[in-house]
């Protein structure tokens, strides 16, 4: 997988701006996050709806009606 790091990034769970290229990652939906640290990534792996917010992951999450 290949992607190009963002300049910065803000850390969704303590919304801290973090540097892309030190910063610990998690991907859900497709997206890649960033944290300043391990605490922050435990808790966002522990229930990432709650920070997600649905707003970060819109462009590449598609809700097909049914
Ligand atoms: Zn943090």
């Amino acid at each position: 997988m290949r992607w190009e790091h963002p300049q910065s990034a803000v850390d969704p769970v303590c919304h801290k701006t973090v540097d892309p290229r030190i910063a610990k990652t998690a991907i859900y939906g497709g997206e890649v996050f960033y944290f300043c640290s391990d605490t922050c990534r435990s808790k966002f792996e522990v229930s990432p709806d709650t920070y997600v917010d649905g707003s970060a992951i819109s462009r590449q999450t598609h809700v097909s009606p049914s």
